[in-house]
């Protein structure tokens, strides 16, 4: 089985200073209010708080920026985008920075990236996630062949609950619902 390739643009291989210049940019007017921070139900879990993050960006600290964890944990609920008081496009700053961690294949969120490729990867292929196939992708991509069994108990809970199907996943040849979505996107990335 063969996984889609991406196709590398010229932000995969621009130096990562300069496309954190880009974030920096949207985030420039932060008053270091905190209620981005506040606001944040993923706080708890994350080694800086968002404000904090905002701070280092600014800063121009890149090494700190992708050591952490921060916006790697973020879950997009945009609490932070409605209520920081200058009107800042959070969540889209760090989308973008998930992006460069993903673009760049940062060792530290590797495994957090190459997740969620195989989760959008399946839904390319079928307009909606097949759990198995998901994993399966997840697991070659990973190339750990114990990983599997920390994921066992939770498939075995789930199986038993009806939430997944058990069965060999088809690893479908793609051309879904989705994917003039996805064939658009790509086109606008590669600046076409
Ligand atoms: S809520 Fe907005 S202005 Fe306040 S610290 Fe967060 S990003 Fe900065
Ligand atoms: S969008 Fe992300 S960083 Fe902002 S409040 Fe939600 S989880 Fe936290």
């Amino acid at each position: 089985m063969e996984t889609t390739q991406a196709v590398k643009t010229e932000a995969d291989i621009r130096p990562r200073s300069l496309l954190l210049d880009a974030v920096r940019e949207k985030v420039r007017p932060c008053i270091q209010c905190g209620t981005c921070t506040a606001s944040c139900p993923n706080t708890f879990a994350m080694d800086l708080t968002p404000r904090y993050m905002w701070r280092l960006v600014l800063m121009g600290q890149e090494e700190a920026v992708f050591e952490s964890k921060t916006f790697i944990l973020c879950s997009a609920c945009y609490s932070c985008t409605l209520r920081c008081p200058r009107g800042l496009p959070l969540t889209e700053a760090i989308g973008d920075l998930k992006q460069i961690a993903a673009r760049q294949d940062i060792p530290k969120h590797r495994g957090s990236t190459r997740f969620y490729k195989s989760f959008m990867e399946s839904v390319r292929r079928h307009g909606r996630v097949d759990e198995m196939e998901f994993m399966s992708i997840y697991f070659m991509r990973m190339k750990n062949p114990m990983l599997p069994l920390r994921f066992s108990g939770l498939g075995m809970r789930l199986m038993k609950k009806g939430k997944i199907s058990a069965g060999i996943p088809g690893f479908g040849k793609g051309g879904g619902p989705l994917e003039p979505i996805f064939k658009k996107v790509e086109e606008m990335e590669a600046g076409k």
